[in-house]
C-alpha cells in the first residue's frame, strides 16, 4: 500500500507515482525485521515491497560506514562515512533502481525507463542490463557528451530531449501510463524503498520505518545540503515556508543535484523540519576543499555533489549547530571516479631512476 507522508491518503494500486494532493508517495511498512545474516539489500527485504533479486543486485548496497578520524578535525566532529561510491555502478542510485527493477518486472512491465542526466540513466541502463528488459532512457539535450557514453554502455535506448526538465518528468510518466513502459524516476515509490537502504539510518523513510519496527527509538537529526548555485530546498527552509518555490538552476560543480524544481523537495523541507534538522546550501569553493578532504585525508573519492555533505557538515559544526562530540554520518552519495570534481590532475613530478635516491632524501626528508 501507498501512503502519502503529507495528507495521509493511502492508495491499493502500488504502480501510482503521485498523490492527489501533488506530493509523492511511499510503501507503507508494517512489522519488519532486518536479517543480520543476509547481504546487501537482502538484509532489509521485510522492509521492501518486492523480493530484491539478487542476481539484479550483487554488490548493491553492501557499502561501508567507517569513522573517518582523519576528517575529524576538518568536520568538528565524531565525523563517519558512508561510501556509496562503492555500489556497482558508482552511486546510492543503484539500490533505487534494483528495487524499482524488481517491482517493475512484478507487475509485468515490458520495459523499464527513468529520466535523469548522470548517475540514476547510468544505473537504471545497468540493472535492467543484468535484469534482461529492455530500458528507456529521456536525458536532456544539453548533457555532456562524456556523460551520454557512461550511458550508452550498457545498451538503453537512449533518446536526449530538448525542453524544460521537469515537464519531461511528467511526460514520462504520462506516456508511461499509456504504454508497457514502468518509469522509475527518482521519487518513485519503489526506487524510494530501495533508496532508503542507504542508511536505513540516514534517509527520512529508513529511519521512520526502523522507528516503527522498533530498531531505533528516536530519529536521528537530518540536514540537507545543496549546491548555493542550486538550492530551492535550503530557500524555503531559510524562508520559513513549507512549500518549495522553483528556482533556475546556476552553474554548479555539483551538477547531479542542480535540480531548481526538485520533485520531492517539499517532503525533503518536511523530513528537516520533523526531526530537528536543517537545510543549508554551499558554494563551489566548499565543495571542492571538502571533495579534496575526503580523498587525501579518507582516502574517499568523490563527485562533487557527493562532497557537499562533508562541506555542510563543518558549516553546521562552525556555526555551532552541531557540536564537537555528536556523531555525524556523511553520505557520500556517488564516486568521483566518473569524473574529477578537483579539475585537470596536476602535473606529476618527473624524476629518472638513477636520481630517485636524492630525490627521496629531499622529499622525505
Ligand atoms: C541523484 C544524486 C543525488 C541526489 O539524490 P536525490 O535522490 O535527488 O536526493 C546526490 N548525489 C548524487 C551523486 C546523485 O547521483
Ligand atoms: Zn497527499
Amino acid at each position: 500500500m501507498l501512503r502519502c507522508y503529507e495528507c495521509d491518503e493511502t492508495y491499493a494500486d502500488g504502480s501510482r507515482q503521485r498523490c492527489r494532493c501533488g506530493e509523492p508517495l511511499w510503501f507503507a511498512v508494517g512489522a519488519a525485521a532486518i536479517d543480520a545474516d543476509a547481504d546487501g539489500l537482502e538484509r532489509y527485504r521485510e522492509f521492501l515491497p518486492v523480493e530484491p533479486r539478487i542476481e539484479l543486485g550483487t554488490g548493491v548496497g553492501d557499502t561501508p560506514l567507517y569513522d573517518a578520524d582523519g576528517l575529524g578535525a576538518y568536520a568538528g566532529c565524531d565525523l563517519y562515512v558512508k561510501d556509496e561510491g562503492r555500489n556497482p555502478t558508482g552511486s546510492f542510485k543503484d539500490r533505487g533502481s534494483v528495487v524499482g527493477v524488481a517491482d517493475a518486472l512484478a507487475r509485468r512491465a515490458g520495459a523499464v525507463g527513468t529520466v535523469s542526466h548522470g548517475n540514476m540513466a547510468m544505473s537504471m541502463a545497468a540493472t535492467a542490463a543484468s535484469a534482461g528488459v529492455d530500458c528507456l532512457v529521456f536525458v536532456p539535450a544539453d548533457i555532456p557528451p562524456e556523460r551520454l557514453g557512461h550511458i550508452s554502455q550498457f545498451g538503453p535506448r537512449l533518446v536526449t530531449v530538448a525542453g524544460d526538465y521537469r515537464r519531461l518528468y511528467e511526460a514520462s510518466l504520462s506516456l508511461a501510463r499509456d504504454r508497457d513502459v514502468a518509469f522509475v524516476n527518482s521519487d518513485a515509490p519503489a526506487r524510494v524503498a530501495g533508496q532508503k537502504t542507504t542508511g536505513m539510518d540516514a534517509v527520512w523513510k529508513g529511519a521512520l520505518d526502523l522507528r516503527r519496527a522498533g530498531v531505533i527509538d528516536a530519529l536521528p537529526r537530518l540536514y540537507f545540503v545543496q549546491s548555493a548555485a542550486c538550492d530551492p530546498i535550503a530557500s524555503a527552509f531559510a524562508a520559513g515556508a513549507d512549500r518549495v518555490e522553483t528556482q533556475a538552476a546556476g552553474e554548479t560543480v555539483a551538477y547531479s543535484i542542480a535540480n531548481g524544481d526538485p520533485p520531492s523537495g517539499n517532503r525533503a523541507l518536511a523530513a528537516a523540519r520533523e526531526t530537528g534538522g536543517a537545510v543549508l546550501s554551499v558554494d563551489d569553493d566548499e565543495i571542492r576543499d571538502a571533495a579534496a578532504r575526503l580523498a587525501t585525508a579518507a582516502g574517499v573519492s568523490a563527485e562533487a555533489s557527493a562532497a557537499t555533505s562533508l562541506a555542510g557538515v563543518r558549516r553546521l559544526t562552525d556555526g555551532g549547530e552541531i557540536d564537537r562530540d555528536e556523531r555525524v554520518v556523511v553520505v557520500v552519495t556517488g564516486t568521483g571516479f566518473k569524473e574529477s570534481p578537483l579539475g585537470p590532475a596536476p602535473d606529476p613530478e618527473r624524476v629518472a631512476i638513477d636520481d630517485l635516491g636524492p630525490y627521496l632524501d629531499g622529499a622525505l626528508g
